[in-house]
């Protein structure tokens, strides 16, 4: 673990973003656009840039075992690996598809490195901005190579953050209107990866997430809990991608998180 350096990871990101990732920005073709499981955009970049993330990523650690969003929708076996006695890449070539799509310009590459369930390291790339967010178990969070630390703020009437309104139970959807009404402002980036980012900065302050991908989450769940931010599921288990989860809370701390949680309670 400790033989990877973050330059070449850097290289790998801005390499991928300035070759494959950003020429197609705003330049996608009808061909270069397709749907996978019915109705998840996937464009000719998220393909081309996961093959590229692997065949690098592999290099810097060959013994590693991959599992890329990619292929995963090809071939959902690939979980499997996590339970394996070996480190694990992870990887979401594009995190937020859609914005990438449309010409809008919150999407991000994100890459996790683990060990069984243990989250080791991460990556979040912002190929516009060229802006790297990383973080290391017990080491810290950074953006660019500034150590960050998270703001909190515990007081529910005054966070920003942004509720899934995907995969709850079907009677809690219709009370989620209401619910919604007690943060100061309830909104999403249509990114994980950068809500994540946000989260640890303290520029937002929770996310309420459902249908937890591994790619999705794991990169950032160790971005705010090295920040000093704080995640619990709605059973008041930390997250863990290697077992099914269903529905998770990130925020800027704790303390925040069981207010949320005692809230969802109140409302269900
Ligand atoms: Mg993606």
């Amino acid at each position: 673990m400790d033989n990877i350096k973050q330059e070449d990871i850097e290289d790998i990101c801005f390499n991928v973003s300035q070759n494959i990732i950003l020429p197609k920005f705003k330049n996608l073709s009808d061909d270069d656009i397709n749907y996978k499981n019915g109705s998840d955009l996937v464009t000719a970049a998220d393909i081309e840039a996961e093959k590229e993330l692997k065949k690098n990523l592999l290099k810097i650690l060959p013994t590693a075992n991959f599992i890329g969003e990619e292929e995963y929708s090809r071939n959902e076996n690939i979980l499997n690996f996590y339970n394996e006695d070996a480190y694990c890449w992870t990887v979401d070539p594009i995190d937020g598809t859609t914005n990438f799509a449309n010409g809008r310009d919150k999407f991000a590459i994100m890459i996790a490195l683990t060990f069984k369930e243990k989250i080791l390291r991460s990556w979040i790339y912002k190929p516009l901005d060229k802006i790297m967010c990383s973080a290391i178990v017990n080491e810290g969070a950074y953006i660019n190579n500034n150590k960050i630390i998270t703001k909190e703020v515990n007081i529910i009437e005054e966070t920003i953050g942004s509720i899934s309104t995907k995969y709850w139970e079907p009677g809690f959807k219709d009370k989620l209107k209401i619910f919604k009404n007690i943060f100061k402002e309830v909104s999403s980036y249509r990114c994980i990866g950068f809500e994540y980012i946000d989260i640890g900065i303290g520029i937002r302050n929770f996310a309420i997430l459902s249908k937890l991908s591994p790619w999705d989450h794991i990169p950032g769940i160790l971005f705010v809990r090295e920040a000093g931010g704080s995640d619990i599921d709605f059973d008041k288990n930390k997250y863990d991608f290697t077992k099914k989860n269903k529905n998770l809370i990130v925020s800027n701390s704790e303390d925040l998180n069981f207010k949320i949680l005692e809230k969802i309670g109140e409302y269900s």
